[in-house]
């Protein structure tokens, strides 16, 4: 479907987190102007289960209650059947590591889970809907005043402007919001709405330590997975002589570099690059 090239096109790519989900009360309330959110699932397989649950029993009802629409995007191959970002990472055979994993130093590698699970997701349906270097859409990413780093580490494609809503940022915007994380909570719950999890896949490598140790107490059975996951790569790596990669920096597997029970992590500094481009967490 092609909109007239004189169609302004906003969209918010909703991460489906906290700061898009505040996003989505402040146009419900009309305090900013957007009617149409992208959400792109980068797999039913791959998502946190936590997220896809809010998404399809609060977020969507609650949107459609106010006369806004969230489209779910998926990436969609050649032959037309739906690939996963899970999908992509165990396929037999497959050398493909997409995911930011941990090299032996702690830093994390090269991704494409970004560009191909979300910006061409995303960039396609824009352009299908008219949207062009001449006629840029509008994309409004869920950054709050406490990441404020984060604004302008997205590249911008051609086809989009970005704006930062929640920040007042540009000010064609014509907000002069100012919120963090907690302002983010405080509107979600202002407007009936329960305070949604962080969202990002389950298997994510730039999830904080703190987060993988939330998950073994209280997702065992994700957390038991997501070391499995750990092994099949690494076992891979073996057969081609590699060195092995991890999902956190500790370069250990995850199931020794994150306690259990009631141990205690160590206290650590936050020095953990962030998953900054604002496409995942948000
Ligand atoms: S959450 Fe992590 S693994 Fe998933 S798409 Fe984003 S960077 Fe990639």
């Amino acid at each position: 479907m092609n909109s007239s090239p004189e169609t302004p096109i906003r969209v918010v790519a909703h991460g489906g987190g906290v700061q898009t989900t505040a996003m989505l009360v402040l146009a419900a309330t009309g305090r900013i102007s957007y009617q149409t959110f992208l959400f792109c699932n980068v797999g039913d397989d791959s998502e946190h289960p936590g997220t896809l649950r809010y998404l399809h029993e609060i977020a969507i009802p609650y949107a459609e209650a106010n006369g806004i629409t969230i489209h779910e995007l998926h990436r969609i191959k050649r032959d037309g059947s739906t690939e996963t970002l899970h999908g992509r990472l165990v396929k037999e055979g497959s050398r493909s590591l997409p995911i930011p994993v941990r090299m032996s130093n702690g830093a994390p590698g090269t991704r494409s889970c970004t560009a191909d699970f979300k910006i061409r997701v995303i960039g396609k349906w824009l352009k299908q809907h008219g949207a062009s270097a001449t006629n840029p859409a509008t994309v409004a990413v869920g950054i709050s005043i406490d990441e404020i780093q984060r604004v302008n580490a997205r590249k911008v494609e051609p086809y989009e402007r970005l704006a930062y809503p929640l920040i007042g940022l540009p000010a064609s915007e014509d907000t002069d919001l100012r919120l963090n994380r907690s302002d983010c909570e405080r509107i979600i719950r202002d407007g009936g709405l329960p305070v949604p999890g962080k969202s990002s896949c389950w298997f994510c490598p730039m999830h904080r330590p703190a987060m993988w140790q939330d998950m073994r107490r209280s997702e065992p059975a994700l957390f038991d997975q997501s070391c499995q996951l750990e092994d099949l790569l690494n076992d891979r790596r073996d057969v081609l002589g590699k060195d092995h990669v991890f999902l956190t920096r500790f370069a250990k597997p995850l199931a020794q570099a994150i306690p259990g029970g009631q141990e205690l992590l160590p206290l650590f500094e936050d020095d953990d690059p962030h998953c900054d481009n604002g496409w995942c967490m948000t």
